[in-house]
């Protein structure tokens, strides 16, 4: 079964990757002079983490992070603030399980 915890290690570990990937962080620590490894870690810490999800969560949420760049997003006052539809009342009765937002897709945060 699928937790909460695995959905948010793996959305963490995809935000990590970003920043190890490319981008401004990364040139600016080279520049400075300081080695960046633990790529391939993460790469394979990721690997590990997908696969303890269940098929149904691991679709979502690569569908979402393919899509939007995020698998995961944060609802404020039953508001997705990923594409801003206010969700249902029964989608917060729900909020301590894991849910999708009927619009968008990604999997909603109620944290
Ligand atoms: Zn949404």
């Amino acid at each position: 079964m699928t937790s909460w915890i695995d959905v948010v290690g793996l959305h963490d570990l995809d935000l990590l990757l970003e920043e190890a990937r490319g981008g401004g962080a990364r040139q600016r620590t080279l520049s400075l002079g300081f080695r960046l490894g633990g790529l391939a870690a993460l790469e394979r810490s990721r690997v590990r983490l997908q696969a303890r999800l269940d098929g149904r969560w691991a679709h979502a949420y690569e569908r979402a992070q393919r899509r939007y760049g995020r698998g995961v997003v944060a609802v404020r006052d039953r508001v997705c603030q990923g594409c801003f539809i206010t969700l249902p009342t029964c989608a917060a009765a729900s909020r301590d399980s894991l849910t999708v937002c009927e619009s968008c897709g990604r999997i909603l945060s109620w944290r």
